[in-house]
């Protein structure tokens, strides 16, 4: 079995959910990376018995290693070092070359706050230079230093410690890598592969049966670790798998594209941003946008590279700045509503004319909760997507879901509208 391991990310902040957490997600990938099985990510306060709790429940898992995040700082509530000394039966000693590197790292910082006093500093982070016996010390990024604790008598995981800050969780997880005592944790790590496809204008249930036909075309899948996904109003199929199960994987692929040519859209693992974004090279984009509220110029100055094309948008979510800013004809308004496909089109004329573009996007719909209509419900959007040469390609459809769904759900079919027109194609209804 390749080797397991499990991440316990405490803090009190991201247990109540004001803080979310960007550590466990962040380390799954480096571990997935290195060839080790994530079995769990746990979360807890910064209540010692609680943190303890799980590395006891993860201990009993049989993991190999465990990574914890967050509870080195310098105050009462970090309690981290404690109780992983507790855990693997090492008692903490002060390590006194680490207290003056910590000290001169507080002697450069307290330089910026000139009323500190740099004595009291420096007996609260006395702590943090507190180390659990035998225990690799891993240099701090910021104040807090990290720790490779390895099990006392060969048995149970080795234990990394790292502070909760993901800046410098980050900068200190290559050092981590190459300390011996978690080589020697994860020995018994494979090689995995993950590869991504996305799909767009198809339900998730048709992929789940197209895995039941696969199994049985295709016989057997074992080693192959199949997850599907809704995201953004996406499918992706996410595989990981073992280098001997490759050729599987790549017959699944095949079967999948030969099922859902017209909806599979990424078999890369590129995104759609990406893909549009190549598809604009040497054009001028510009927007017009109502529900989505710069949404959708958020996705676009989102991706590397975007000035080269996009030359901006026009958020005009009341009438006025619809026929100010755009140009669209009161009456037109009046007698379609502002949630129309004539609008809609009306928009991506303005957007073209105002911004001098070569390809225009429009969106308009109702997002909610108030303001629909019995014709018109909350969730009911149009889009045109526009070329100056007159082409177009529009739509108008109910999307599910909540305001902050149907407004992100419009960015993504917003993407794929502008996708299909540039590659002169027409999308799959649905
Ligand atoms: P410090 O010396 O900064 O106190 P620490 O190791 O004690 O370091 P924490 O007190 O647990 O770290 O967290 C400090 C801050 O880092 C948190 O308030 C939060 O803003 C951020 N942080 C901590 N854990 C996470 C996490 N899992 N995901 C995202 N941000 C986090
Ligand atoms: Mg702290």
């Amino acid at each position: 079995m390749a080797a397991r391991a499990g991440i316990v990310v405490t803090g009190t902040e991201v247990l109540t959910g004001r803080v979310q957490d960007r550590n466990g997600p962040w380390l799954s990938d480096r571990l997935r990376e290195l060839g080790v099985d994530l079995a769990h990510i746990t979360i807890c306060g910064d209540r010692p018995e609680d943190m303890e709790a799980q590395l006891r429940f993860l201990a009993a898992q049989g993991v190999d290693l465990i990574v914890t995040s967050g509870g080195l700082g310098p105050t009462a509530d970090d309690l981290t070092t404690q109780v992983v000394a507790g855990f693997a039966g090492r008692p903490l000693f002060l390590d006194s070359d680490l207290e003056r590197q910590i000290a001169d790292i507080l002697r450069s910082l307290v330089k910026r706050w000139p009323d500190l006093d740099f004595d009291a500093v420096r007996t609260a982070n006395r702590k943090q230079a507190m180390v659990p016996e035998g225990a690799q010390v891993i240099s701090p990024a910021g104040t807090a230093p990290g720790l490779v604790v390895p099990p006392r008598n060969g048995s149970g995981p080795t234990v990394v410690v790292l502070p909760g800050p993901p800046r410098e969780l980050h900068a200190m997880w290559e050092t981590v890598t190459q300390a011996e005592e978690f080589r020697a944790a994860i020995v018994r790590r494979t090689t995995y592969e993950q590869r991504m496809l996305r799909l767009f204008g198809i339900p998730e249930s048709e992929i789940a049966e197209t895995l039941r036909v696969a199994e049985r075309e295709l016989g057997d899948l074992s080693g192959l670790e199949i997850t599907t996904c809704l995201r953004r109003g996406e499918v992706e199929l996410v595989t990981r798998y073992e280098p001997e199960a490759a050729e599987r994987y790549e017959h699944l692929a095949a079967l999948i594209a030969e099922r859902h040519r017209s909806t599979l859209f990424s078999a890369d693992g590129s995104s759609v941003d990406d893909q549009v974004s190549r598809l604009l090279h040497g054009r001028r984009l510009a927007l017009a946008e109502s529900c989505t509220g710069g949404l959708m110029a958020a996705r676009f100055t989102e991706v590397e590279g975007s000035s080269a094309y996009f030359l901006g948008g026009a958020v005009t979510y009341a009438n006025a700045a619809k026929i100010e800013a755009l140009g669209v004809r009161a009456e037109l308004i009046e007698r379609h509503g502002a949630v129309s496909p004539e609008v809609a089109e009306a928009m991506a004329d303005g957007a073209l004319a105002r911004m001098d573009a070569d390809t225009a996007l429009s969106i308009t719909g109702i997002a909610g909760p108030g303001g629909g209509t019995e014709a018109k419900p909350v969730g009911y959007v149009c889009w045109c997507a526009k070329l100056d040469d007159g082409s177009k390609l529009a739509r108008d459809v109910r999307l599910p879901g909540d305001r902050t769904e149907v407004r992100d759900r419009s960015t993504t079919v917003g993407m794929h509208l502008l996708r299909h027109l540039l590659r002169g194609e027409e999308p799959p209804r649905g």
